[in-house]
């Protein structure tokens, strides 16, 4: 029989930290909790395999569900000494979900379960208050019924808000017990007149309530919509927690507070957090009062006058310190954890490893290796590769001018600009049409957040460090500037106002997240320095790293990038991208629609000192390692000229009639150019293109010998091969040109010629390419296409509806589709060592800095993968993962 119920509580537990799966990420740490001795309040775990099988069962329990609550409910009365709808002794819950990844903010919580007008008397008596009875009541009956009953939180706010007007209160604190009891009753009301029924009063038909609306929850729109993001698969479903409810909301010994082990923004190992006396824990997260700070530290950092938990509560603030230390050793990870102080008596609500920032993760990554926490190896695994992305982002060029507005927290860093838009809908809207959008809004909701995922950055006027829009924009490395308090937001009229300066909608700011500064207009952004941790991390990946990095990089600028971020190679030099130059293109013009061999010559003899110097450069920059030069790759079709003065400018370079140019580019036009007259297909009709082109190219690499006094390999790659009687006539001109510079010059060098293999038919013929090829190279950006057949430039309008529809689970011009592409990657791979043992196989396609795909590369033995320079870091962070997680497997 399923056991469907854990309980914890007293220093003991029925689960443990590593049964996520089935208690969910809180229900498993707080079993954790309990078990390891931290005071947790007594509870018990619904497991996600009762929300499995509330969906398969059309939302039935299983049957022996009632008496497993049941024995809960009885375990947490004898923990805690109290009875569930006890008239004198009243047990209290609280109903939470809990996935298996943590979900902030996105399925339903109930506070205070287990009140009714006998319990409440109950709670009066035990706690001295009757103001705080009456209160905990009616907050009670408005998250039940917003909650379970579906009746709006506003109507609840209606209520209270006329009572605080009738008798000329302006604060909530003025109100007493009295008129606390007032409004219960009139909130009773509101539901009878909503639901024709009374609030349900008997504490377990509210306890089942409660965990039926947490597993529907589950599959509530936020959730959709937050599991679509985040990829987390529906079938995990959540588990519900059911535990005694402790208050911080009891008077002044009393508090309620958020804490993270770290710094969460700097992974400065300084204790961080912030808490409220006499408050409860969504008044700390909702930014309704303004929280105060753990630490002296914190208190003066921020500029705080409001006195810290460590000189308000010394005793408490310094249990909570060691209970710090004792997670951070038995986690071996950086903490985020949640607390209450009911009555001086310190009590854990959870843990879990805290979300940070990438510069956070890295820095504790590398002090807990130092520390002796974790091993090298597992510090390179902990930073998610995707995060190194943040670090190697722009920040505000610290030498341009700022008007700066404001300054709000610096919630989340980093730097953006964008048009200023304030509902979640008008970003999403102007993201969709390619406008780059500020999210500017009072606070954020969990309602926000597919609005907040396409916005530039974040910027609300109200709220902490961890508040919704904090905490949401961190963890997806948006910049943000939270609790900017002299931002007035007239929603209506779509403008704000900082301190008496309109600021409409559309108007540009530019946020930075590091400060929180709040500027007027664009500001241009730098590259920021990488610190010694990055160094640090990128040599410990590179000690376990197999797979080779390289990067793809024509420009000499790329190049450097690419060598600073430690590329061992250039995988992909496209050769196209320097014939764009406004003082070549011309020439390349006249070659493509010249008449004749001869005209093609003419201005091919134009292009080559250009495309020498190009080689030139680049074999310098690059100093001896390895680089990979294809040859002309695309369509004719972008070359050619569109306006007439343009076509006026070729007419007069080749010294022909403008007429016969119109008429060469009317006949060069294509339809499906991506399918039409490119790569090796050109070298086929044209082959002087590739003479000329693999001349530079030799006679660089021998200038470029002799000048560095490192000996220079090219590589030479022929693309869009499909048969290898194409690769053989291209290596015939490229040999022709090898023997006529080597002849000329009197040096010989060795050189490579390799294919891309970026056509099903080349992955398929490898065998016989590999004859030829003395190395591969796939494109997968063009393998992806013409297997899926899907084009690349068109995609976008359906992909994201593929996507949604589960079809693809990933945008495949993104992330390798590692089934259908993938296999013909491994089936090339396969046949073309077969033929040629020790055959160098590389991937240059987009998928080169993909972790997931870098992964795939790892599994299939290829030799390097090649990325754009600014992912050369994550590729390295990616292999050296890639590495260890095979190594993990092989010794199971
Ligand atoms: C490819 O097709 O994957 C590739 C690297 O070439 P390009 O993107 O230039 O077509
Ligand atoms: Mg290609």
């Amino acid at each position: 029989m399923s056991k469907w119920v854990y309980t914890f509580g007293d220093g003991r537990a029925e689960g443990r930290a590593e049964m996520k799966n089935l208690l969910g990420g809180k229900g498993a740490n707080l079993a954790e909790m309990s078990a390891i001795g931290l005071p947790v309040p007594a509870g018990f775990t619904i497991t996600t395999e009762v929300c499995t099988h509330y969906y398969a069962n059309g939302r039935q329990y299983p049957a022996e569900l009632t008496a497993a609550v049941e024995a809960g409910i009885a375990h947490i009365e004898q923990i805690m000494g109290a009875g569930f709808g006890n008239a004198t002794n009243p047990l209290l819950v609280s109903v939470r979900s809990g996935a298996r990844a943590s979900m902030p903010g996105m399925m339903d919580t109930v506070l205070n379960l287990g009140l009714n007008d006998v319990t409440v008397a109950g709670l009066i008596a035990s706690s001295g208050d009757a103001r705080f009875g009456w209160d905990s009541y009616r907050r009670f009956i408005q998250m039940y019924s917003d909650v379970v009953l579906g009746i709006d939180h506003h109507h609840f706010e209606e209520l209270l808000e006329d009572l605080k007007s009738d008798r000329g209160y302006d604060l909530d604190t003025e109100l007493q017990a009295d008129d606390w009891k007032e409004l219960v009753s009139a909130y009773k009301g509101k539901v009878q007149e909503k639901l024709g029924r009374p609030f349900p009063d008997d504490p377990r038909e509210q306890l089942w309530g409660a965990v039926g609306a947490v597993f529907s929850s589950w599959m509530n729109q936020r959730a959709i919509t937050y599991r679509r993001l985040h990829d987390i698969p529906e079938s995990w479903g959540t588990a519900v927690n059911v535990q005694a409810m402790v208050f911080g909301n009891m008077g002044d010994d009393c508090a309620t507070g958020v804490a993270f082990t770290r710094d969460p923004s700097t992974g400065e190992n300084v204790f961080y957090g912030e808490y409220l006396i006499n408050a409860q824990g969504e008044d700390v997260v909702a930014g309704i009062r303004t929280p105060q700070h753990l630490t002296v530290v914190g208190k003066d950092r921020n500029h705080s006058t409001l006195p810290a938990m460590e000189e308000a509560m010394p005793e408490m603030f310094a249990e909570l310190d060691r209970i710090r230390h004792v997670l951070e050793k038995h986690y071996r990870d950086m903490q985020d954890m949640e607390f209450t102080i009911q009555r001086n008596k310190l009590w854990m609500l959870q843990t879990r490893n805290g979300k940070r920032t990438s510069a956070a993760a890295l820095k504790i990554a590398i002090d807990f290796a130092h520390e002796g926490l974790i091993s090298h190896q597992e510090a390179v695994l902990r930073v998610d590769p995707a995060q190194l992305d943040q670090l190697l982002h722009p920040m505000l060029d610290p030498n341009a001018p700022r008007t700066i507005l404001t300054t709000g927290l610096p919630a989340s860093p980093g730097a953006a600009s964008g048009r200023v838009v304030f509902t979640a809908e008008d970003a999403e809207d102007w993201a969709r049409r390619g406008e780059k959008v500020i999210l500017v809004r009072i606070e954020t909701s969990p309602e926000d957040i597919g609005g907040m995922h396409v916005a530039e950055g974040i910027l609300t006027s109200r709220g902490g460090m961890t508040s919704h829009a904090a905490v949401v924009a961190r963890g997806m490395g948006r910049p943000c500037v939270a609790g900017a308090g002299s931002v007035r937001i007239n929603y209506a009229e779509k403008v704000m106002t900082i301190l008496g300066r309109e600021i409409k909608e559309g108007d540009t700011v530019t946020l930075d997240g590091s400060s929180g500064q709040v500027i007027a207009g664009e500001v241009p952004t730098i590259q920021p320095e990488l610190t010694g941790d990055f160094g640090t991390l990128m040599e410990w990946a590179d000690a376990v790293r197999r797979l080779k990095v390289r990067a793809n990089a024509e420009t000499p600028t790329d190049a450097r990038t690419a060598r600073s971020f430690g590329a061992e190679g250039i995988g992909l030099c496209r050769t196209e991208h320097m014939f764009f130059d406004p003082k070549r293109i011309i020439h390349v013009r006249q070659m493509i629609l010249a008449q004749d061999e001869a005209g093609r010559r003419q201005a091919l003899d134009k292009l080559l000192p250009y495309q020498r110097e190009d080689f030139v450069e680049l074999f310098t920059i690059m100093q001896g390692l390895p680089v990979t030069i294809r040859l002309l790759d695309p369509p004719l079709h972008e070359f050619l000229p569109h306006t007439e003065e343009d076509m006026r400018e070729v007419a007069e370079a080749a010294g022909v009639d403008v007429k016969a140019v119109r008429s060469a580019a009317i006949a060069l036009s294509e339809s499906n150019p991506m399918l039409g007259h490119r790569g090796c297909r050109l070298g086929v009709t044209y082959p002087e293109i590739y003479e000329m082109q693999a001349i530079a190219i030799f006679e660089a690499a021998v200038q470029a010998s002799k000048a560095t006094g490192q000996t220079v390999v090219p590589e030479i790659m022929i693309p869009l091969v499909a048969t290898r009687r194409e690769l053989d006539l291209m290596k015939v001109v490229v040999d022709a040109a090898a023997s006529k510079v080597f002849g000329a010059t009197g040096v010989t060098l060795d050189y490579a010629v390799g294919t891309m293999i970026e056509l099903p038919r080349a992955a398929l013929r490898a065998g016989e390419i590999a004859e030829s090829a003395e190395f591969f190279s796939f494109g997968t950006n063009d393998l992806t296409q013409t297997t899926l057949g899907i084009s690349r430039d068109d995609s976008a309008h359906f992909l994201e509806t593929y996507q949604r529809k589960g079809i693809y689970e990933k945008d495949p011009f993104a992330s390798l589709d590692q089934e259908g592409v993938g296999e013909l990657v491994q089936i090339a791979a396969e046949r073309g060592r077969k033929t040629r043992a020790g055959l160098k196989l590389g991937i240059c396609g987009e998928h080169g800095g993909d972790p997931a795909s870098i992964h795939f590369c790892e599994q299939t033995g290829l030799d390097y993968v090649s990325c754009s320079p600014f992912r050369v870091p994550i590729a390295r962070l990616a292999a050296a993962q890639a590495a260890l997680g095979k190594a993990a497997e092989g010794q199971k």
